[in-house]
């Protein structure tokens, strides 16, 4: 501990969203730790703080995105709808937040500007934007995968009249859109998202493309009394499929390759699969993801899905995707997206054709026209994974800097911690299975790994955790190969492999080999003495 007490916790967590609750709550009430939160919004929520545009809900299905470490919470939380939107998502989290007493550890309006490791008194110093200085013995990163927002860096906008937001940081007053002309950028699943119920209420609405997305309707509705009742009896099972599924989500896949069966069958499934809607699609045979033959039968079933909906010809073709594999990128889901298109009031412009050179005064100009906007909004996703650890400038050991040792990519042992960077772990951190997963999953696997990881370090009397270089590489190299062994790296454009950042390096950042395979690896490493870990007590701690 350093002379100066004050300002020193046994660990810091940067971040209170899903993962720094959950993290706060385990070292504090498990472990007996003094713990500081620290937050750079004004309240808990992460991702559900930021993004309140319209539209805005997850897609994993609400009674599986949530915790399920509190069987508790689990009963006395109702999900009214099969996706909750932002706001229920928000009023979930606070409900944790208040239940388990946590805001007492948050500091709120506080965002982390650098950290740097003090290797002599085996700490953590943190700096934060209004200057102060925190010290910590375990520095943990919550900061999300999708918490950096990509504002492209367009000529221009400073100089445009009228309002522009980004979807990842929206005005917590909302944006009339009545009367307006709107032009949204981005069709990935915010885009998605938005466009339908912000054509409802503006004039004009004009969306830039610059990648064509496949989508699967959501079937959203509320639920119904019979079927919460259903979810309750069967949670326990529904648990247990989370945590043993490749993606955390509790779909049964048909084991079976969509080359197995005949074309009828084929598309009976793919018909039952679009009619019950949702990312559950992808589990109707079992190689979508592994064999491109398997997966164009899926592609072109959306594509004929996507030629039937949209009634121009001209239109559905610029809205039929043929550049990547389906769900190679973030599969989005939808409500009426496609059907959006149909609307008189609506504009569909590629900008791959003629891409966007400026936003002007009064709106936006690409290669081929002008067109007037009152209001642009942005759904262009985020620096993703890497974007908000990179965003602080952390040093470690020896004078190491993050953002040098990750200029050629990402380098992790398991996601969890960086080689250099001692005594600091990252949740879902690049490397692990993160954003190809049901985040709360790999979110409650992470932080009960490092909860039980930090706990060996006190019943040993050891204050110093780090990992090697040569780890980091050798898991590097599973990272890579988990990713070939899918068709996942077949789309060139995706922010998996931060193709969406210009100058962002080309490397698929996230662990492709299933996340209940990645656990066992996890635990594996942990019964294996930390396998892979140095640990250990210095003088100085
Ligand atoms: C629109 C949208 C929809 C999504 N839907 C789904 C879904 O359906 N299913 C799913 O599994 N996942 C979904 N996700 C992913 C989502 O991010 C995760 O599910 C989850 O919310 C991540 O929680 P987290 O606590 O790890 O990170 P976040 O919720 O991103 O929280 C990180 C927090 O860290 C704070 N922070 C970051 N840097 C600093 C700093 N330097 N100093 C201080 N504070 C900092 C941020 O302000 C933020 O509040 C969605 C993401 C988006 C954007």
């Amino acid at each position: 501990m350093p002379a100066d007490k004050t300002n020193f916790h046994d660990a810091i967590i940067i971040g209170a969203g899903f993962s720094g609750l959950y993290q706060l709550h385990q070292l504090r009430d498990q472990l007996g730790l003094e713990v500081l939160v620290v937050e750079a919004g004004q309240d808990v929520g992460g991702t559900w703080y930021w993004n309140r545009y319209p539209g805005a809900r997850c897609d994993s299905e609400s009674y599986y995105y949530s915790y399920s470490f509190s069987k508790a919470l689990q009963r006395e939380w109702r999900w009214t709808e099969r996706y909750a939107e932002h706001g229920e998502i928000r009023r979930y989290l606070d409900h944790v937040a208040d239940r388990f007493d946590l805001r007492r550890n948050i500091r709120f309006g506080t965002r982390v500007r650098a950290a740097r490791w003090d290797d002599g008194n085996t700490l953590w110093e943190i700096e934060t934007e209004a200057g102060e200085t925190l010290t910590c013995r375990f520095l943990i990163t919550a900061v999300g995968c999708l918490s950096a927002a990509n504002v492209p860096d367009i000529p221009g906008l400073g100089g445009f009249s009228g309002q522009w937001h980004h979807t990842g940081r929206w005005p917590h007053e909302g944006v009339d859109f009545t009367g307006k002309r709107v032009g949204l950028i981005g069709t990935g699943s915010t885009g998605m998202q938005a466009a339908p119920v912000i054509a409802a209420q503006a004039a004009h609405l004009t969306v830039f493309q610059r990648t064509a997305n496949y989508s699967i309707p959501s079937r959203n509705r509320p639920l119904s009394a019979e079927a919460w009742a259903e979810i309750q009896e069967n949670y326990d099972a529904i648990r247990t499929k989370t945590i043993t599924s490749s993606n955390g989500h509790p779909f049964e896949v048909f084991d079976k390759s969509a080359l197995d069966v005949s074309p009828e069958e084929r598309d009976a499934r793919y018909e039952r699969a679009w009619a019950e809607g949702g990312l559950g699609f992808r589990a109707s045979f079992n190689d979508l993801l592994k064999n491109k033959a398997a997966n164009d039968t899926a592609s072109e079933f959306i594509r004929r899905k996507i030629r039937a909906i949209v009634k121009d010809p001209e239109v559905a073709a610029m809205l039929t995707p043929s550049d990547h594999p389906f769900a190679s990128k973030r599969p989005p889901v939808d409500t009426d997206y496609f059907e959006t298109f149909n609307r008189s009031n609506v504009t569909l412009v590629d900008v791959k054709a003629a891409p966007i050179q400026e936003v002007t005064a009064h709106g936006l100009r690409t290669s081929a026209a002008e067109y007037e906007l009152d209001i642009i909004v942005f759904a262009t996703g985020f620096d993703a994974l890497t974007g908000p650890l990179l965003a602080m400038d952390i040093a470690g050991q020896n004078g190491c800097r993050l953002r040098k040792d990750w200029a050629g990519g990402p380098r992790s042992y398991l996601g969890l911690q960086v080689p250099g960077y001692p005594n600091m772990f990252t949740i879902t951190g690049p490397g692990s299975p993160s954003v190809l997963t049901n985040m709360p999953v790999a979110i409650e696997q992470h932080t009960q790994w490092i909860t039980a990881c930090i706990a060996h370090m006190l019943a040993q009397g050891f204050n110093r955790i780090e990992t090697s270089l040569a780890e980091a590489e050798a898991w590097g190299a599973e990272v890579n190969a988990a990713a070939h062994a899918t068709l996942l790296p077949l789309a060139n454009s995706s922010w998996y492999l931060g193709a969406n950042v210009p100058g962002k390096p080309r490397a698929f950042m996230p662990y492709a080999g299933g996340m209940a395979h990645y656990a066992q690896i996890c635990a594996e490493v942990a019964q294996d003495n930390y396998r892979g870990f140095t640990l250990g007590r210095v003088p100085g701690g």
